[in-house]
């Protein structure tokens, strides 16, 4: 049994998807948690987003707004955990995704890109860093990349970029952080059903092709789910993983490799 009693987690865009339930794992495992995430979600009605964490956390998550995209916001969300203990966990799941082609990706829509899922994932290891290397506490990064970030796809070269930013700066992570004994590792997830591939890619609507692909394509012949990910996000974040450093895990049914 995996006992994280004593840590406390900072979890970037923990109130959607894959990061509520990593978020959730992470709180079941004993972490205290700071869900770091913008103040309301369209997809969930624009509600504010702190009433849903208190609803759902039932007091073991704390709720921090938070823009990735600011750095001294993901310093606040990092010191919110001071009060907690201090941060000895921190997930970078926060991003965004869209489905365009390539030459249709304009300056804006790249810089977006790039600014929540790489910079946001720079600055949320940065800001953990600091108060683990600080306080001399041993630590544990994970960062969310995706198979989009091993490998390429036409409909979404931006994604794939900031992706592959990630993975590689979470190598380069391990290799700075790994003499103050704090790990770096990155998770790659497939595709796994959630607010982002249901509503903003549509993946799940009238359009299955590529859902109904993947279901016939990967050898575990289904698409993920983000309790998937959190159980590899709990293994990275746990002394299990004790010697796992500079690592990329891809969760993905197979598709990836076979
Ligand atoms: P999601 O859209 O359901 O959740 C993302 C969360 O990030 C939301 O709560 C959102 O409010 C938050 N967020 C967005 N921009 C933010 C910002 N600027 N500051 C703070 N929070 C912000 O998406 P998801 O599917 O749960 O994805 C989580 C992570 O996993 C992402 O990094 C995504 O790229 C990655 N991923 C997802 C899939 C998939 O198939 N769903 C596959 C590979 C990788």
């Amino acid at each position: 049994e995996i006992d994280l009693t004593g840590d406390v987690a900072v979890v970037t865009g923990g109130a959607s998807g894959i990061g509520r339930r990593i978020s959730l794992t992470l709180a079941e495992h004993g972490a205290d948690v700071v869900v770091a995430d913008l103040q309301s979600d369209p997809r969930e009605g624009g509600d504010p987003t702190h009433e849903r964490i208190d609803a759902e956390f039932e007091g073991t998550g704390r709720y921090v707004e938070c823009d990735v995209t600011e750095p001294s916001e993901l310093e606040t969300a990092v010191e919110a955990a001071e009060t907690l203990g201090g941060v000895s966990i921190m997930v970078n799941n926060a991003g965004i995704s869209r489905s365009e082609d390539f030459l249709e990706i304009d300056e804006a829509a790249y810089d977006r890109m790039m600014e929540i899922n790489a910079k946001g994932v720079f600055f949320g290891a940065q800001a953990a860093a600091d108060r683990m290397i600080d306080a001399g506490r041993e630590g544990s990064i994970v960062n969310l990349a995706s198979i989009s970030g091993v490998t390429g796809r036409a409909t979404g070269v931006h994604y794939c970029a900031s992706k592959g930013a990630v993975r590689v700066m979470t190598y380069a992570m391990a290799a700075a952080l790994g003499p103050h004994d704090i790990r770096a590792n990155a998770v790659c997830p497939g595709l796994i059903e959630s607010p982002m591939t249901r509503q903003d890619l549509g993946m799940f609507g009238e359009d299955r092709g590529a859902t109904d692909t993947y279901e016939r394509t990967a050898p575990l012949g289904r698409v993920g789910q983000p309790q998937d990910i959190a159980d590899a996000v709990l293994y990275l974040s746990s002394p299990l993983s004790g010697f796992v450093t500079g690592e990329s895990v891809i969760v993905d049914g197979g598709a990836t490799n076979t």
